[in-house]
């Protein structure tokens, strides 16, 4: 494709404006247009569940600069070399790039209001005013997002029930690390309940735990509890669909012109489809994405294996395969002063820096360095 040709990106957020800002970045003259169904597009979320559940985060300009018509609306339909907005627009393409990434999964039955959720800044606004009207809380879900939240209302000095089937933040990291977390729950004074979750009251206003194990109430029931890929307005297009749009180890869709990139894909992982929806994924995917339409060699993987999270208050950085399972096979420091794991797993080792000051870069050099012999200091740590 020349450096002319018109691309149309649908999502105006991380991987959306991170395709966009590579596409200039590599030489890219053309129009270029970015759907976005959100008034602001380009705002991040990783700080709405951290600082923006404190205060208010100031407006996004990760646009700016990028000489792109941004066109606000809602993509519904997408035929050969056009997509098809709400209201009859439509918007002609020579290359396509699908950037829609995901919505929250819902618990609440039908016609059962009052769940709150986390994902866009209304969302967070939403929280935010709630929280602080409210003296408890429970979240359902032990996830990343569900523990960030978890510190949230503790930070507000709400009670805390956390609820879901699995340990806290097990399914990815490990009986280890889960078990870190439950620690630093406990001492911040919320409170862990395992077990399935049903929504109760219509407004939400409590839960009922394993069909009737238990019964809680709250004054503010958020659920975190997964999201699902935003691939609805791709029905009949002719895009191969599984959990997300399937795409090559070049984020290529199974239709020439069409490229998918951050939370809405699915690709191959471990010998599965799976989805990854992790920010550097997104970032890295719209960088290969730019690349991959204008015909050049991809510079990065699909796949990014590096994340973080907070945990009440502890910046936790992940960097190589998971999910982790078992002990670390080697320790550097203490939890509660700052730790780096190590887990050498058969697809390469994995760090984890536990309320370390490592920057993410250093971190990720670390990884790729053969690992110091320390059997002293992992034996001392289990
Ligand atoms: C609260 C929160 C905290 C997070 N914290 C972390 C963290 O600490 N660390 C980490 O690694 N990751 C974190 N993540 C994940 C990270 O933010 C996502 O991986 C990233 O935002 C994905 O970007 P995306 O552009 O693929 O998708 P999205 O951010 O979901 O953007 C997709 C955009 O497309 C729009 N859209 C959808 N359908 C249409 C349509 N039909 N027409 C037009 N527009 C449409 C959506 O409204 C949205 O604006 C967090 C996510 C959330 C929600």
């Amino acid at each position: 494709m020349g450096l002319s040709a018109p691309v149309v990106i649908v999502g105006g957020s991380t991987a959306g404006l991170a395709t966009a800002r590579e596409l200039r970045d590599l030489g890219h003259d053309g129009p270029l247009t970015v759907v976005s169904d959100e008034a602001e597009p380009g705002y991040q979320r990783p700080p709405l569940s951290k600082r923006g559940l404190r205060e208010e985060l100031p407006p996004a300009d990760a646009a700016a600069g990028l000489d792109l018509e941004v066109v606000l609306g809602t993509a519904t339909g997408l035929a050969p070399s056009v997509v098809e907005l709400a209201g009859g627009r439509t918007l002609p393409f020579d290359r396509l790039v699908i950037a829609t990434g995901a919505r929250p999964r819902r618990l609440a039955a039908p016609g059962q209001t009052g769940e709150l959720v986390l994902r866009s800044r209304e969302d967070a606004a939403d929280l935010r005013a709630a929280l602080a009207r409210a003296s408890s809380a429970i979240v359902v879900g032990a996830g990343f997002l569900g523990m960030e939240v978890a510190g949230a209302c503790l930070a507000h000095g709400l009670a805390v029930t956390v609820v879901d089937v699995d340990r806290p933040l097990e399914r990815l990291l490990g009986g280890f690390v889960s078990r870190l977390v439950q620690d630093r729950l406990a001492a911040a004074g919320g409170r862990f309940l395992r077990g399935r979750a049903t929504l109760l009251g219509s407004p939400v206003n409590g839960v009922d735990v394993d069909g009737g194990r238990a019964r809680l109430s709250a004054d503010v029931v958020v659920t975190c509890v997964g999201d699902v890929p935003n691939v609805k307005w791709l029905a009949g297009s002719g895009v191969h669909l599984a959990d997300g749009v399937v795409v090559d180890g070049r984020g290529r869709t199974n239709l020439p012109s069409v490229f998918a990139a951050g939370d809405v894909v699915c690709a191959a992982w471990g010998g599965n489809l799976t989805r990854r929806p992790f920010w550097a994924n997104a970032m890295t995917q719209g960088r290969l994405v730019a690349h991959s339409l204008l015909g050049l060699e991809t510079p990065v993987p699909l796949w990014d294996d590096y994340f973080w999270t907070e945990v009440m208050g502890c910046a936790v950085k992940v960097t190589g395969p998971t999910p982790l399972a078992g002990e670390p096979d080697a320790v550097e420091g203490t939890p509660e002063e700052g730790a780096l794991f190590r887990w050498d797993g058969p697809h390469g080792p994995t760090l984890v820096a536990w309320g370390h000051r490592l920057s993410a870069a250093r971190l990720r050099r670390l990884r790729l360095e053969p690992p110091e012999p320390a059997p002293a200091a992992a034996e001392s740590a289990r």
